[in-house]
């Protein structure tokens, strides 16, 4: 039976593996939207490849660019943040949502309020607004599969009829490319040392997250809108092979993971596919040649970054949208060489410290914190520069 799909981010690292998974699979999902920021050919070539009925750009001065580059193919297009949101309401049975960021917040609750399957690998948007998204969701009936290779492990070996069974999660992590690295080692890393991620290829804002840990902090507080589980019992471990993908501790000592190798194409299949498992070109994992797993305990204190994330997941409310919103202002700073990378953390702590806690009862309420913690990490940035 063909499904119709709809893709968020349709030119980032996720998405163009889930379109990968689309030309291998021509019967089984139809393209109903494809977006983008700013990468116009990309998008076109991509909704040409795989006949979408709509292609959308968020920046609003590439719309011109984008009509023409799609003329003659009878695909609609639009242009603006109110075109990427029209493409999370169009009717398709399942979105994956592979935008980076925040951005991806009100597409993916034009999707939730319609009551769509969602593949979320836009792990921002459960940080920054978990608890309102997923009372959308309950509200809507939309289904929240997780693509982040963790949460899909987790969600793969959940007992979801039963979740007091869990004891623990336990999120693996791969510790980034500075796993080894004094602090002072970490002053001077450019863009591209920490963007060479040891074990899997991935975006920018991503690669950079990991080599701080951020991205597992941002992990945990996606678990815990994700998964049932008092935050006390979300744990995280450092395994460097990125073998096991995580794991669930029940009441009873077993302890239940999911393994493959690293690539992402098994857990955008999952959710693409769902409740069916899709055959993927995946490498087959050989233990034999693997040979080792190892594991250790994440160094909070050289990765300051996971402890700001932990406690802003225990602190609750508007916490974790204020440390995701200067995260997201610090790593782009970063990016643009306007902070060096001990910078990151700084960013975020001091705007932890400086946006006050206001109640996040609403889309609004979420979109308004995140631009007052967007404001005070930009003065940081300014500052910290000067
Ligand atoms: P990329 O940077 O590779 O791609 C991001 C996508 O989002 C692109 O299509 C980009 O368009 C689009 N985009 C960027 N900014 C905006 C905006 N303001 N408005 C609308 N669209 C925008 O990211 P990844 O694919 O690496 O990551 C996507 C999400 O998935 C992130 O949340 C990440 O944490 C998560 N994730 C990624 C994994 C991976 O392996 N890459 C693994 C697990 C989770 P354009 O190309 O035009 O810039």
């Amino acid at each position: 039976m063909t499904r119709s799909l709809t893709i968020l981010g349709a030119t980032g690292s996720v998405g163009s593996q889930a379109l990968d998974l689309v030309a291998r699979n021509p019967d089984r999902w139809r393209v109903e939207a494809l977006t983008a920021n700013t990468d116009v050919a990309g998008l076109a070539a991509a909704a040409r490849a795989c006949g979408a009925r709509f292609a959308a750009v968020a920046d609003a001065s590439k719309g011109d660019a984008l009509r023409q580059a799609l003329a003659g193919t009878g695909i609609a297009t639009g242009a603006g943040p109110a075109a990427v949101i029209e493409a999370g309401a169009r009717d398709a049975e399942i979105v994956v949502t592979a935008i980076v960021g925040a951005a991806g917040l009100e597409p993916t609750m034009a999707a939730v309020r319609r009551g769509a399957q969602l593949g979320i690998a836009n792990k921002e948007t459960l940080v920054c607004a978990g608890p309102v998204v997923t009372a959308a969701a309950r509200a809507h009936g939309a289904t929240l599969l997780p693509v982040d290779s963790e949460h899909n492990a987790i969600f793969q070996v959940f007992p979801h009829d039963d979740p007091a069974q869990v004891e623990r999660i336990i999120l693996t992590a791969s510790g980034g490319p500075f796993r080894t690295r004094s602090r002072e080692a970490m002053r001077g890393a450019s863009v591209a040392d920490a963007c060479k991620h040891p074990t899997w290829s991935m975006g920018a804002k991503i690669s950079i997250d990991s080599a701080t840990l951020m991205n597992k902090g941002l992990e945990l507080i996606e678990a815990a809108q994700l998964f049932p589980v008092p935050v006390e019992r979300l744990d995280v471990i450092v395994h460097p092979q990125s073998v096991i993908h995580s794991m669930v501790e029940y009441i009873d000592g077993s302890v239940l993971a999911q393994l493959g190798s690293p690539d992402m194409r098994i857990p955008i299949a999952y959710a693409m596919g769902w409740p069916e498992r899709i055959a993927t070109p995946a490498a087959r994992l050989n233990l034999a040649e693997v040979a080792n797993l190892s594991f250790e305990a994440p160094d909070l204190e050289r990765f300051p970054c996971l402890k700001l994330a932990w406690d802003a997941m225990r602190a609750g409310g508007s916490a974790p949208c204020i440390l995701n919103a200067a995260n997201e202002i610090a790593v782009a700073a970063f990016i643009a060489g306007q902070a060096g990378f001990l910078d990151i953390d700084a960013i975020v702590a001091e705007t932890l410290a400086m946006v006050p806690h206001a109640p996040m009862a609403s889309l609004e309420d979420v979109l308004a914190v995140d631009a007052a913690a967007r404001a005070a990490a930009r003065g940081l940035v300014v500052k910290r520069a000067a």
